[in-house]
């Protein structure tokens, strides 16, 4: 990345800040290849969190921070929502994890149930990865059909079988409505990406097209709207879905993040009936945690009630207790109030957002839905992910600096951030400005 004036006196102010960071950076990194995990990095280095209150965060200098990515859009409620630690305290009471179902999962199973027509049987796991794998394998498992369909710029989690085509590079990626299949990291397997089917967001005739050639082979179609990061278009999902049907392959809804969007989910928003779908993030209350689920008839083949069907789906700590206390108090702060709280959030940052960026020359889109927000690169918002790849990203890295200097966190890639029920208006209103202002701050020397 090419560094201006005003992006290095970012970087510059940063390192000024937050001495305490760079040297807990420096002590996880000789122990940690780069720190805790791949996502936590950004140059020169992460600001670490002491603590979480509400809609905030405190870094290790006391800063106080406004939480506009919630740990990857898990924390609808914001931090320490006093009702989830009762819960999670409670439950921790009894011990954390004790060999045996506790009924605290048919508890959070109901509750998903209950909210998500299309979920007649729900089965735990410890993360979206996971959930993934499984409602994957159940879908090859049913169908004795070798090959999945995902669509480019998608991530589903870090197994082989869709960690395919989630950023390729476009020397790589073949043509726009012909995406070929590229792994997405080193070492994945040779036969994963013969098994994957690439689709293009957004061209109806594109994908009914490839469906249509592999649909003999092809067990499943993965498919995430990316809402808050991609612009929707309209009837895309339900075109999907109508080609799934059609084809007469399972369609896999993953909600890992879209589950944020409404009481039932984004599959209630669009009127969605999958047959599986894959949930994680929020279903947690913070803790690791994945599910997947679907119609009873598919679900079943996991019932070992049934003897030995060559099916099968566990885990040391599936429906860990905690996770379950967590979760199940979680959702239940989410009302009809709560999620209309969250959009009445959204629609606000929303029109802060178009009022500043439309027609300036600022080169900045906002994608928002529900909750969920991401400020791109690009004169106009994005419907895919070639029109995230061809942008030029490098006032990028600026602008969350100025951003967090600001005391704003945000995804330091701007995508995916969501805001959280505790927000208020003002604070919606605070982050359109300091947004301005970072704009301002970047494009000074014309980077913007
Ligand atoms: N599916 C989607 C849509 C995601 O965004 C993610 C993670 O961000 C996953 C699956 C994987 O979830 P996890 O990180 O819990 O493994």
């Amino acid at each position: 990345m090419s560094m201006s004036s005003t992006d290095s006196e970012i970087l510059d102010r940063h390192e000024a800040a937050t001495p305490g960071s760079r040297e807990a950076f420096a002590r996880a990194t000789a122990v940690m290849p780069g720190g805790a995990k791949g996502a936590y990095f950004y140059p020169p280095y992460p600001v670490y969190m002491e603590r979480g209150d509400g809609c905030w965060l405190v870094d290790l200098e006391g800063r106080r921070l406004l939480d506009c990515a919630n740990h990857h859009t898990a924390q609808v409620l914001g931090h320490n929502h006093p009702v989830v630690t009762e819960a999670i305290v409670e439950q921790l009471a009894r011990g954390v994890a004790l060999g045996g179902p506790t009924g605290i999962e048919t508890e959070l199973a109901e509750e998903l149930c209950g909210r998500v027509e299309s979920l007649e049987r729900v089965r735990f796991c410890n993360s979206g990865t996971e959930a993934t794998l499984h409602a994957v394998r159940l879908a090859r498992g049913i169908t004795g059909r070798p090959k999945i369909a995902k669509f480019e710029g998608a991530y589903h989690g870090s197994h082989d079988a869709v960690e395919i085509s989630v950023s390729p590079p476009l020397a790589a990626a073949g043509e726009p409505g012909q995406p070929a299949a590229v792994a997405g990291v080193r070492g994945i397997a040779a036969a994963a990406t013969d098994d994957a089917v690439i689709l293009p967001y957004g061209d109806i005739a594109a994908v009914e097209e490839i469906v249509d050639r592999h649909a003999e082979e092809l067990a499943c179609i993965l498919l995430d709207p990316k809402a808050g990061i991609f612009e929707q278009i309209d009837g895309f999902a339900q075109a999907v879905e109508q080609i799934a049907r059609d084809q007469d392959i399972l369609l896999i809804a993953d909600e890992v993040v879209a589950f944020r969007l409404a009481r039932g989910g984004w599959q209630q928003m669009v009127g969605l009936t999958p047959d599986l779908t894959t949930y994680g993030k929020l279903v947690g209350g913070g803790f690791p945690v994945g599910a997947f689920g679907g119609r009873a008839e598919l679900m079943d083949r996991l019932d070992a009630r049934n003897g030995p069907t060559g099916f099968s789906q566990s885990g040391t700590f599936s429906a860990h207790p905690i996770a379950m206390a967590a979760g199940l108090a979680t959702l239940r702060q989410l009302t009809s109030e709560a999620f209309l709280h969250l959009d009445q959030l959204g629609q606000r940052l929303q029109d802060g957002l178009d009022q500043l960026l439309t027609g300036s020359d600022a080169g900045f889109s906002c994608v928002r839905a529900g909750s969920l927000f991401s400020l791109h690169p690009t004169d106009r918002p994005p419907t895919d992910y070639r029109q995230v790849a061809t942008a030029n990203r490098s006032s990028v890295l600026p602008v969350f600096h100025s951003l967090l200097q600001q005391g704003y966190y945000l995804s330091h890639g701007l995508m995916m951030n969501a805001l959280s029920l505790p927000m208020q208006m003002e604070h919606v209103d605070g982050l359109v400005e300091a947004v301005g202002v970072a704009l301002e701050q970047v494009g000074a020397d014309g980077n913007g």
